[in-house]
């Protein structure tokens, strides 16, 4: 036998065992499929946030932005909107009253401020968001409240309108990597404040 049949051999061999131990992981480790269209899904979606794991569904970061666009166009009241950061695994709409007093009177003061008209397109703006680079200041927030987390550097928040809030969840999501355990979006008509959650 040649040194070069040796080789193919011994590379053939490799090749083999190699696709039988992926084969064999991805057994163990079924990949999550997007529900709606079969693609790979990163993200589990749920109407409203902590109902339960069996309310997850798993979806594509395509599908997760459809039913969030629809999510924020029928909402009815106004909420702050802080960016998504990558190390917090839930991304939620949590209503006023769910919040503690800091963070319910931080709302109040940011829409009281709210321009009427989204700063991107003009349409009619009901969120507020508000950028975050870093998930410590997002992980404070739920105790502290947005005043003494996110809006320290005489940072303000951008008024946006569903669409252009979506867009920019998009964005900010299309330039991580990994996934979110549970994205809801906002629903009914209380204000409220979507927000990266850890646990
Ligand atoms: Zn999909
Ligand atoms: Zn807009």
């Amino acid at each position: 036998m040649s040194i070069y049949q040796t080789i193919l051999i011994v590379a053939a061999v490799l090749i083999l065992s190699a696709a039988i131990l992926m084969a064999v992981m991805r057994k163990k480790h079924p990949p999550k499929v997007c529900a709606q269209c079969g693609k790979g899904s990163s993200y589990g979606y749920s109407k409203v946030a902590e109902t339960g794991d069996g309310d997850i569904i798993p979806l594509c970061v395509d599908c997760l932005l459809q039913r969030l666009d629809a999510d924020y166009l029928t909402y009815d009241g106004r909420a702050v909107v802080v960016q998504p950061v990558a190390e917090l695994p839930c991304y939620l709409f949590r209503p006023k009253a769910d919040w503690g007093e800091a963070v319910r009177s931080d709302l109040e003061f940011v829409l009281a401020g709210l321009e009427e008209r989204c700063h991107s397109c003009g349409e009619e703006a009901r969120y507020a968001w508000l950028n975050a680079l870093e998930p410590a200041p997002v992980a404070k927030l739920p105790k502290v409240g947005i005043r003494q987390t996110l809006l320290t550097a005489g940072t303000r928040p951008v008024a946006l309108c569903a669409r252009c809030t979506v867009r920019r969840i998009g964005h900010s999501l299309s330039v991580q990597e990994g996934g979110y355990l549970e994205v809801c979006g906002p629903q009914g008509s209380e204000d409220g404040v979507v927000c990266g959650i850890g646990y």
